[in-house]
């Protein structure tokens, strides 16, 4: 990843290039070059600075490493921001992800003005603080999060030929939505036909595990049709053997029967036809593997031009923005936190009321408001408030996951359930919150504790039938290369 920004050298250049040769020598221009280097978040970063007339000219920033739509945001955007500011200018206040990258660039910043020769210190700029002024936006649709939701339905509505206007309280887009890493889990596609099947403990597991459950009408219709299929399937094995009963099987039998049905039907029946459409959009996520919470291979994830697995959430999530970009039907305003979801006297959602980067009114007036904010895993209060037992958990979530949208929504009457149903991750990194991917365990990784014993499923704790407690001590993952997946799926606990 690499941004340069140029401004008034070229403008200078150009002027030079205008000046009769007679009079050029008489143009004194001072140009001083410095460049600094630090650690960013995948590597080192490095800012190259040209100073013309002690005024920032050129700055450009190198930072390979950095992932796309995270820590790639500062070194596609600061550089034009260092030359406007005429400074080094921290305008970054966006994804946890995003502050080592942000710290390296400014530590290489500051390196390369040394190396120009100035003081680093009387380059200092505050991020602009100038009050915009108060807006007024007319739009069919007003959603509100630029998340994977968010987005989504922007290009479906545009694409419909409606006016949209999406709006953002952070930075860039993305929300949780660019920090996914695992993929997507969607039933019966073409790329799982792809894939030989050797899956069938797995499946005969979770068939065991819904026995537990005959009093779950749901369930137990679930598991006889997955049991019919399963019989058919073997006595006639064709392409890859999932389907949608199954898939919302699992996703039962991991929400310990509670799930609302309805909610789990839509998710299962609409996973096939979704990655069907992000396809249409240039995303292609045509890898399948084994992951935490299926029977099968379901997980459907993007792979590099050197075919190798990349994190799903920072390969969509710049497709998504992009495909947004494209349409020009489609307003996007970043910074800008909706406040208030405005309504008229009978009751109906006509707009939104935001407050812009400088504490200027934004209000966007439109027939129908799509709130897009997400959850509120980034609200450590609010996790407390629903669930008690969460005090001093960290969280891995985006910064501006802070559950406005469901405070506005609940401001104007609406209610809430299985607020308390929050997925707490076993394996994170304690120190940056950066979550470990499940994708790992699907690739055979084990799960100890600090006495170097393994002590759970690392797939799923059997339904009912609690697990071991862990011995004291952080949780360690270690890989397990040589276990064959069908192994993996019935190994128990040890
Ligand atoms: C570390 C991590 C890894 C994950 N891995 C996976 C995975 O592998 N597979 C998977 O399926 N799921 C995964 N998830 C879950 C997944 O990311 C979320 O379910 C999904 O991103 C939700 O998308 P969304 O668009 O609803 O919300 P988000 O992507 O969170 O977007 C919400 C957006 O709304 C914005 N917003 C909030 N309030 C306001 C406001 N008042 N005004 C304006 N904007 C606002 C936020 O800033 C944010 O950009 C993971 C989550 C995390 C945190």
């Amino acid at each position: 990843m690499r941004k340069r920004i140029f401004a008034m050298l070229t403008a200078l250049v150009m002027l030079l290039s205008l000046v009769p040769a007679a009079m050029a020598s008489t143009v004194e221009v001072t140009a001083v070059t410095g460049t600094g280097t630090a650690k960013g978040f995948g590597g080192d970063v490095t800012v190259t600075m040209t100073l013309v007339d002690g005024e920032i000219a050129y700055v450009e920033m190198e930072g390979s490493g950095e992932t796309a739509g995270i820590g790639g945001n500062i070194i596609n955007e600061w550089p034009e921001a260092f030359v406007n500011a005429n400074g080094i200018v921290d305008t970054y206040t966006g994804a946890t992800f995003a502050q080592i990258t942000r710290a390296g660039v400014l530590e290489a910043a500051r390196a390369a003005l040394e190396n120009a020769g100035v003081n680093p210190d009387d380059y200092l700029r505050e991020a602009g603080q100038e009050a915009a002024e108060d807006v007024t936006l007319d739009a069919d649709i007003v959603i509100v999060g630029a998340g994977g939701a968010g987005m989504t339905a922007a290009i479906v509505a545009a694409d419909a030929g409606k006016r949209v206007v999406v709006l953002e309280s952070q930075p860039a887009v993305g929300g949780n939505s660019v920090k996914s890493t695992g993929g997507m889990n969607a039933a019966k596609t073409v790329y799982q036909d792809k894939n030989e099947f050797g899956e069938a403990a797995g499946v005969d597991k979770t068939l065991a595990a819904a026995e537990a459950y005959a009093d779950n009408e749901f369930i137990a219709n679930s598991a006889s049709v997955v049991k019919s299929q399963w019989e058919s399937w073997q006595a006639n094995p064709e392409g890859y053997f999932d389907s949608v009963q199954l898939f919302a099987l699992d996703t039962m039998i991991g929400g310990k029967g509670i799930n609302d049905p309805e909610l789990v039907k839509t998710l299962v029946n609409e996973s096939s036809s979704a990655i069907d459409w992000l396809q249409t959009v240039g995303i292609d996520l045509n890898n399948v593997a084994a992951f935490g919470g299926a029977s099968v291979k379901r997980i459907h994830r993007p792979v590099d031009e050197n075919g190798k697995v990349v994190s799903v959430g920072a390969y969509i999530v710049p497709r998504l923005e992009a495909a947004m970009k494209e349409r020009e039907n489609i307003t996007l305003c970043l910074d800008t936190t909706a406040t208030e979801i405005l309504t008229n006297e009978a009751g109906a959602a006509v707009g939104v009321k935001a407050e812009g980067k400088t504490g200027n009114t934004v209000t966007v007036n439109a027939q129908a408001v799509i709130l897009a904010t997400g959850g509120f895993g980034a609200n450590l209060d609010m996790v407390v408030q629903y669930k008690p037992d969460l005090d001093g958990f960290m969280t891995t979530n985006a910064s501006g996951i802070q559950g406005q949208g469901i405070l506005m929504a609940e401001a104007l009457g609406a209610a809430t359930v299985d607020m308390e149903q929050i997925q707490i991750h076993p394996t994170v990194q304690a120190d940056t919150a950066s979550l470990i991917t499940e994708g790992l365990r699907g690739d055979g990784a084990v799960l100890i504790n600090a006495n170097g014993e393994r002590f759970i499923d690392e797939w799923c704790p059997p339904p009912k039938s609690p697990s071991p407690a862990p011995s004291p001590g952080w949780w360690w993952i270690r890989r397990w290369w040589t276990l064959p997946p069908s192994f993996r799926a019935t190994s128990p606990a040890a």
